[in-house]
């Protein structure tokens, strides 16, 4: 596919999904500003990530560190997001190139993230991921398990804990995936009831849930496959 032809199809691609944001804020009287688009590139050509970058996307969503460290290097003034599973010996590089992570799934990879960053004189945003769901193969905290060890996280230094990741699971039934929104949402008003620490981000919706996302409060949404739909045509 020629670059014309490419940036045609990704700019008929944004901007559906912008309307759909759009509608979804207004479904639920929010602002469309505080819903942030963090393009998940882990699947698309390098082509098309800059092609997105220069339709003016900022935020890219990466799941593996090695791609992360090496796309973030060819574009440095965007914001780089990790998404997928952070192994702890990964956590330097990944510091050194993106200022999210999305995927803090243990506390003890907390204090790994939070001892590096002290190295590196960084403050990364980062958000705990949760899974809501209680699906076996998924990562992240159970909720009852952050509501224990949430006190002693929320006093971590040298990280600006932001907020909280979750991902409904692979299913039609749309009442499941609400329902697991509405719980990240819920378990995000009890954790900050119980701390001074302030979670204003909610990343969660995907491109085939990020309406009921946006209905139950995400602030940041990951998508990838409805961005880079027709691009191989
Ligand atoms: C791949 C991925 C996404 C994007 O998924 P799409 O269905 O392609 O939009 C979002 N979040 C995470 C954690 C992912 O791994």
């Amino acid at each position: 596919m020629n670059a014309e032809r490419l940036q045609r199809v990704l700019k008929e691609n944004l901007s559906s999904v912008h309307e759909h944001i759009q509608q979804a804020c207004a479904r639920a009287g929010r602002q469309a500003e505080d819903v942030h688009l963090v393009a998940v590139t882990k699947y698309a050509p390098w082509e098309a990530v800059f092609a997105l970058y220069e339709l003016g996307i900022t935020h890219f969503g990466e799941s593996r560190p090695q791609q992360l460290v090496e796309r973030a290097e060819q574009i440095p003034t965007a914001s780089w997001h990790l998404i997928g599973h952070l192994q702890r010996n990964k956590v330097r590089p990944v510091l050194e190139h993106s200022g999210y992570i999305h995927s803090i799934d243990s506390a003890r990879l907390l204090e790994r993230v939070s001892n590096i960053a002290e190295e590196l004189n960084v403050n990364p945003k980062v958000l705990l991921e949760v899974n809501v769901s209680g699906e076996g193969a998924k990562d992240g905290f159970s909720p009852a398990e952050l509501q224990e060890v949430w006190t002693e996280m929320a006093a971590t230094k040298h990280v600006d804990l932001v907020g909280l990741m979750t991902m409904a699971p692979y299913t039609d039934d749309t009442t499941v995936i609400r329902n697991v929104f509405s719980g990240l949402r819920n378990l995000r008003d009890e954790l900050q009831a119980n701390s001074k620490c302030l979670l204003p981000h909610l990343s969660m919706g995907m491109s085939g849930d990020y309406e009921i996302a946006i209905e139950e409060g995400a602030t940041l949404i990951r998508l990838g496959s409805c961005l880079f739909e027709g691009i191989e045509d």
